[in-house]
């Protein structure tokens, strides 16, 4: 156990939500004043995979639960789909296969919705409303040419009744129809990791990186150069780190466990 001030070397906090702040819809016992006591050490940004919601629908359920949170302080894959594509091709036209979130956050980018035909682009996240049809207009966009960007590739999430299937789910159909991504760029992602830092205005090594999950949250903070907090508040458990191999600077039992001092270094 060590003691004391180790956040204080921290300029920014980057944040997972599920496992971090809430689990299974409801929030994690003390992880609001948490986010309040790390804001008071410098900007937090909430850096989540999730592309169904909107970063104003995040922001909105999380105040409910008590979180100081607006939505400017939210950055989900699909913005960072936005961000990517306009980065590197502009804007474009594209055919969004997931739900509100992702379609709200590319048009809001000024992306234009376009039909399976012609679009440049298809980007997938989760859909839970999945269905054959959207799989079949997805195939003639990309035997017409579209290239694939998937927001993330995550197998599973956890809910109250059991494992869920992911958007890896969704991209793992694409995969089987004989198109792999050209491109994931949500957490493991490099991309996600740039995108987040230029948002937040810091350096690799002034940034925490804090998640329940080692092989998106971790890996991808280790590869960015930042430090990384393990919770095991969520997805991934102590044993888990020397089966995947993937070793973050800090484990705590929780967000409010991490902030009164709590951690242990991980090495
Ligand atoms: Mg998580």
């Amino acid at each position: 156990m060590m003691q004391t001030c180790y956040l204080n070397q921290y300029k920014a906090f980057l944040l997972d939500i599920d496992g971090v702040l809430v689990h299974d819809g409801e929030p994690i016992p003390g992880a609001a004043a948490a986010v309040e006591r790390l804001q008071r050490s410098g900007p937090v940004l909430l850096f989540t995979n999730n592309s169904t919601r909107t970063r104003d629908t995040i922001a909105a359920r999380l105040q409910r639960s008590g979180f100081p949170v607006e939505p400017e302080m939210v950055m989900t894959s699909a913005q960072i789909a936005a961000c990517y594509l306009h980065e590197t091709v502009g804007l474009c036209n594209l055919w969004p296969l997931g739900e509100e979130g992702l379609t709200a956050e590319l048009c809001l980018a000024g992306h234009r919705l376009a039909s399976p035909g012609e679009a440049a682009w298809v980007v997938v996240g989760m859909d839970r409303q999945i269905t054959y049809a959207k799989l079949a207009d997805a195939l003639c966009a990309l035997h017409t040419g579209a290239r694939l960007l998937a927001t993330n590739n995550d197998a599973t999430f956890p809910s109250p009744s059991g494992l869920q299937p992911g958007a890896g789910a969704i991209v793992g159909a694409l995969a089987g129809m004989g198109y792999p991504p050209d491109v994931i760029v949500g957490k493991p992602s490099p991309i996600a990791y740039r995108i987040a830092l230029d948002k937040i205005g810091h350096s690799p090594e002034e940034i925490l990186m804090i998640g329940d999950r080692l092989e998106t949250d971790i890996l991808g903070a280790n590869c960015a150069g930042t430090d990384s907090a393990l919770l095991l508040s969520g997805v991934s458990s102590r044993a888990d780190i020397t089966k995947l191999g993937i070793i973050p600077t800090l484990i705590a039992p929780d967000l409010a466990a991490l902030v009164r001092g709590e951690g242990s270094l991980c090495s």
